[in-house]
């Protein structure tokens, strides 16, 4: 069952030849096989989930409809809030804490009848690119576990690759959903900014955050979509606009369509990914649509803008963890010194870095020089995606620059790190929606299209990374047998 898509999935629980008690079953055997590999998992719910599925499965015996996701288990990044189990965020400061609540995209979730049976492996507070920065330990990458999953969704990722889960939540700041999709080779989606509620995600940088399906293909991000738009009055953010079937817009193709390439951005792009990517628009043309060479002059200035602002909402967003309120709390002789050494204890490397940056960027006297400009060069970068999203329907590009990495490779060197996030950001800062599809693989290892779209037209990405997949289906391929301990069951 693991090779299996929740699509196809589904109409075999509902016909009750396969009932969510035995596919769940599955899932923990081969979590429990594969996880000492791979470390996907930070936390699971074997019997909850149990219990849960049992619950879905009597209600299918009954005739009953119990959701679109009935009986399918689904795994959360652990930045995202289940009443009653661990949020850490990867990290030692959240160790102790459970949430007294779920986040809204949980509660739609087991609304739709999903089962959770666990919680992901990120980087600390979702800040990084390898799913390194984890207080709890990397995850590896199915596809060679001495390369990186990518970050900071690299758990989810990980867990619906390796076919421990048909579906997955992660969440998207500056590309930490399409990134890990394409190192791991599967489909990811960051939403435009205000489709999905951030209630219950624990804030990274709150005008960047979304969060978005990590799934096997196309429509099982469109069917994963569906169930998580939608106003939510939790988070004032998240838009009262009507949410479209996105897997009946499945098939719609992109006959007629002008894909926009921003080709002076992509210069210099390494050989074997530049024709992954060649090869991927040409599937496209095959297809029926037109490419269209488009000019984003200030992308270039998305990554250095992303890392001003990004830090300095987190270095606020952070500062709610004084060993107070939440958590760990190392004692000291008075209050200051407390939450001093609670925060020295609790915080790993790259969260600091982020914390003075952010800091620094924001104090008095520099918050003209660096944070004011960056929010001027998110304007710009902003306008260039508006204008050439007026003349182009979509635009195209690779998700990343290089596809996964050795571990232990790039943390030596943040900026190097930083570099990952080139293709993706630019997506954060101008709150459009991007998708990682995959497309041939480069030096054996997974790559991703990205395809990028006007606010709200979610339902146009979905389409073309169908066409690609229909005619290019990179994502049935799956990771080498032969790296699992005991094989594939
Ligand atoms: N890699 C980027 C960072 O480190 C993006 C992370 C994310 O999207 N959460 O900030």
């Amino acid at each position: 069952m693991h090779r299996l898509a929740a699509h196809q999935l589904l109409p075999r629980l509902r016909d009750r030849q396969l009932r969510a008690r035995d596919l769940l079953e599955q899932a923990l055997g081969r979590i429990g096989r594969l996880e000492p590999t791979l470390h996907a998992f930070l936390h699971l719910q074997a019997d909850q989930a149990r219990a849960q599925a049992d619950r879905i499965d009597a209600e299918l015996d009954a005739g009953r409809d119990p959701g679109p996701l009935a009986g399918l288990p689904v795994a959360l990044k652990d930045n995202l809030c289940l009443q009653g189990m661990p949020t850490t965020c990867g990290s030692r400061i959240l160790e102790p804490f459970v949430p007294p609540y779920d986040a809204t995209v949980v509660r739609r979730l087991q609304a739709a009848g999903a089962i959770v049976v666990g919680k992901t492996n990120l980087d600390e507070f979702a800040m990084g690119s390898s799913t390194e920065n984890s207080a709890f330990g990397p995850t590896r990458n199915p596809w060679d576990p001495g390369r990186v999953p990518g970050g900071s969704s690299g758990g989810s990722a990980v867990a619906v690759a390796a076919g421990m889960v048909p579906l997955a939540l992660g969440s998207d700041t500056g590309g930490s959903i399409r990134q890990p999709a394409a190192f791991c080779g599967v489909c990811g989606l960051k939403p435009t900014y205000g489709r999905v509620s951030r209630h219950g995600l624990v804030a990274f940088a709150s005008s960047l955050d979304q969060v978005g399906p990590l799934a096997r293909d196309v429509r099982d991000c469109a069917l994963l979509l569906g169930v998580l738009a939608g106003h939510d009055p939790l988070d004032s953010t998240c838009e009262d606009r009507p949410v479209p079937d996105y897997p009946a817009l499945l098939e719609r193709g992109v006959e007629g369509l002008r894909l926009g390439i921003p080709r002076a951005f992509l210069q210099g792009l390494e050989p074997e990914m530049a024709t992954s990517f060649e090869e991927a628009t040409e599937a496209l043309v095959g297809c029926g649509a037109r490419l269209v060479d488009v000019d984003l002059p200030h992308l270039e200035y998305a990554l250095p803008a992303y890392y001003i602002l990004a830090p300095a909402e987190a270095s606020s967003n952070l500062a709610r963890f004084d060993g107070v309120r939440y958590g760990l709390r190392v004692s000291g002789p008075d209050v200051a010194a407390m939450m001093r050494r609670t925060r020295a204890a609790g915080f790993g490397a790259e969260v600091k870095r982020r914390i003075v940056l952010g800091t620094y960027t924001l104090s008095a006297g520099y918050h003209e020089a660096y944070y004011s400009r960056a929010q001027k060069v998110r304007s710009v970068v902003s306008r260039d995606f508006q204008e050439a999203l007026a003349r182009v329907d979509l635009l195209v590009l690779p998700t990343t620059p290089i596809p996964a990495f050795p571990l232990g490779e790039k943390t030596a060197d943040p900026l190097d790190m930083y570099l990952s996030d080139v293709y993706t950001v630019g997506v954060n800062l101008a709150g459009l929606p991007g998708l990682s599809v995959p497309m041939a693989p480069v030096r054996g290892l997974p790559a991703g299209l990205q395809v990028i779209g006007r606010a709200w037209d979610e339902g146009r990405l979905l389409a073309c990374g169908q066409a690609l997949q229909s005619v290019r289906p990179y994502h049935l391929a799956q990771p080498q047998a032969a790296l699992f301990d005991g094989g594939m069951a």
